[in-house]
This record gives C-alpha cells, structure tokens and sequence, in this order.
C-alpha cells in the first residue's frame, strides 16, 4: 500500500493520539510541507532554543513477528523476529522510533538481554538531549560488544528525532540522494531443488539478484548451486553467504567448484574470528570475499582491512549498534577503497528503512540485502522503504519516515 504524504501524516497522529501526545508535523521546505496546524510552532520553539530537546520518556516493548517458515543457515535457525521497540519521547512531544533485531548466533544476543540493557541505557539517557548522539554512544558503548542491536535501537531512535526536528528525510541529513537501489533476496538452506524453486519464484517476483546460502559439504553447496543456476537462467546475479559454515580448504574447494556459475561474491566463508584463514581462501578463491560476521564495529573493519582479509565489506545496523558506526565503517572502507553491502537479520521495515537510509547516505554501499521482513507474517509499519521487485524505494518525510500501526502497538507488551 502507497500512502501519500497526508495519510503518512494523519497516521502519526492516530499514533500519538494513543499516547495523548500531539503529532508532529514537519518544518522543512522539503516536500509538500503542511504548517498550517499550528505544530510546527513546537518544531520551531526547538530550533530557537538551539535544538534543545529533554527526554521525557523512554518506552521499550516486545516486539514479535513470527516468520511464514523457518529461515535456516549454516550456523542456526530463526523460527521468529523476537525483537525490541524503542520509542523516545521527548518534552516537545516528538517521537523517536527505534528497533532491536536480535539474533543469538551471530550478536550473541537474545531479546531478554537486549531489554536488560535498555532499562540500563533508559535510566542513563532520561532527562538528556536525544539530539547528543556522540555523547550518547559514548556512554552506550559498553554496551557494543554485549548488545549491539539495542545501542543500534537508541541510535536509531535518536536520529529518527534528529531527522524530524531537522525537517528532513535520513538520507539527505546524511548528505545522500535517492539513487536506483537495489536489494536482493535470499534462499535459505534446503535441499537444491526446493532452494531453485524459491530461487525461480523470487525471479518471477521481479528480483534481479538471489542471494543463496551455502557453508555445507561442497558437493552439496556444488549441487546447490548448479539447481538453482539453471533453474533461473543465466541473466540474475547470484551471490551466496557461507555464514562461517566452511573449514578453508572446504572454502577454497567449494568456491573452485562453483566459480561456472558466475558467483558475484560469498560472504563470510569461515568462522568470524578467523580473519588470517579468511585472507588465506581470498587469495586461493576465484570469487570475491565479503566479511560479515567478521564485521561488527568500525575497529573490525580496520583489522579486516589490515590483513587484506576480504574485497568487500557487509555492514548491518545491528551488527554495527547503530547508524552512525554503520557510517563510519562505510567512511573506514571508502578510504580503504573497498565497496560495501547493506545487510539485515530479520527486522521489520522500521529498522530495514533506518538501513535504507545508510545506504542513500553512501556512494560505496552498492549492494543492498534488505529483505528481512519479506519472510514475516505481517507488516506492523506505516510508511517507511518499500520493496518493489528487488526495486527500494525510500520514504521523503522527515526522520525515518515510519510509524508502527497503532493497533498493533497496543497490543505489544510493554516493559
Ligand atoms: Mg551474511
């Protein structure tokens, strides 16, 4: 559904309406800019006082979405996005969203961790300024290591505020512009004709790229690979993620063997700590090698980039706890000469649009993986990107530009 910039209004209104908080409107002259109701006055009243905003409130839920089918990769399976939603309330009324995607084995984090640290980081940040972002992730950053996802919620939630007082979608606060992005979408593990029967629906669904999981027995991968290659035809790319499952010599064997079919990339084909072993299959492979697991904070990037472990880098939000370290490794990798992808767990939408914005915001992110929410049950959110084809469209109102269907927000439990 295509809501038009009215109805994306009208629906944070029913949203704060719930709250007894009054909606906001924004204050740019970006887009078809509404001030005739009287809020941008509070938006205003903000910017005078130099941008200085308290938190108020600080609203942390469950937020659950169960998945359609399991999704399985080499090192587990997710049966359900067991989430955490942030809302950031401040003294003007303005609302901040942000959502942790917690996933066990790859953050080592659950959704009852992450709700500990935010009751933490909500009795550090009440009373302060949202818009402080630096000295915020400075006093979440022991956080990073042990609860990626919920500093990447807070952070989100934070510029969410900062779009909206600023009047201006994400993507451009970051100095970036709509470009033709483009996501692809993934298979999971199967056995090979049922993954080239995914393979060929996600095809004939309009997506250019099918991203495959692998990190099995090479002959299996091998046989995986070939089903799908010639299920969907020569014209999509394919590229595939080993999720650590790999030894190096099965890395190396594997990669060999499947190189005819014109493989894009493969992330991550052994284990996250090994980076010497990773750099070892990068210069016996016949295919690019993206790091992911092996990616988490900007000082992994530099490492990664020191022993020359890999061409490419795979950022995620959470991974990164946040926009602005996501940006940061981008900066780390430009500088390095090194393109980047955009990769997601199994968020919803909100986050995934926080994720779309990173992406706008960087000339060297040119992959895109932002289908999480493309194997859940239902969509909880109001505007944000969308997914047309493997086409990602992102949303001009200011912040992030989403919302959570207040219905559905009032069912969540809340801590
Ligand atoms: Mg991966």
């Amino acid at each position: 559904m295509k809501l038009s910039r009215q109805e994306f209004l009208k629906t944070l209104g029913i949203g704060a309406a719930v709250l007894g908080i009054t909606p906001l409107s924004p204050l740019s002259s970006y887009g078809d800019v509404n001030s005739s109701n009287g809020e941008t006055s509070k938006i205003e009243a903000v910017k005078k006082g130099g941008g200085r905003l308290q938190i108020k409130d600080i609203e942390i839920y469950y937020f659950d979405i169960p998945l359609a089918q399991p999704f399985k990769i080499a090192i587990g399976t997710v049966t359900a996005a067991t989430d955490v939603l942030i809302r950031v309330i401040t003294n003007e009324g303005l609302i901040g969203l942000g959502e942790a995607s917690p996933f066990l084995p790859i953050t080592g984090e659950t959704q009852e961790t992450n709700i500990t640290a935010a009751r933490h980081i909500r009795d550090m940040l009440i009373g302060k300024d949202p818009l402080s972002i630096e000295s915020h992730l400075r006093e979440m950053k022991p956080f990073m290591h042990t609860n990626p996802s919920i500093v990447a919620a807070f952070d989100m939630a934070f510029h969410d505020l900062l779009g909206k007082v600023a009047g201006l979608p994400l993507f451009r606060l970051f100095g970036g512009e709509r470009t033709n992005l483009e996501s692809d979408i993934t298979v999971d593990l199967d056995e090979p004709q049922i993954m080239a029967r995914r393979a060929k629906e996600f095809v004939d669904r309009g997506f250019r790229t099918i991203k495959v999981k692998v990190g099995q027995s090479p002959q299996l991968d091998e046989a995986r690979l070939r089903a799908i290659r010639e299920s969907i035809g020569e014209a999509p790319a394919i590229r595939i993620d080993a999720n650590q499952g790999w030894t190096v010599p099965q890395a190396i064997e594997a990669l060999r063997r499947i190189e005819k079919y014109r493989i894009e990339f493969c992330e991550q084909p052994v284990a996250a700590g090994d980076i010497d072993g990773m750099r070892l299959v990068r210069e016996a492979s016949p295919i690019p090698i993206m790091a992911d697991e092996s990616l988490f904070l900007p000082a992994d990037a530099i490492r990664l980039i020191k022993v020359g472990a890999c061409d490419y880098f795979n950022i995620k939000v959470m991974k990164a706890a946040g926009l602005a370290n996501s940006i940061r490794i981008a900066h780390i990798a430009e500088a390095a000469n090194i393109k980047c992808m955009l990769g997601c767990m199994v968020e919803s939408r909100l986050a995934l649009t926080a994720a779309a914005h990173v992406m706008a915001a960087k000339d060297n992110i040119v992959f895109a993986d932002l289908d999480g929410f493309t194997s859940h049950t239902l969509d909880p959110i109001i505007g944000g990107m969308k997914l047309e084809g493997g086409k990602i469209i992102l949303p001009e109102e200011p912040g992030l530009g989403c919302d959570v269907d207040p219905a559905f927000l009032k069912k969540l439990r809340r801590i």
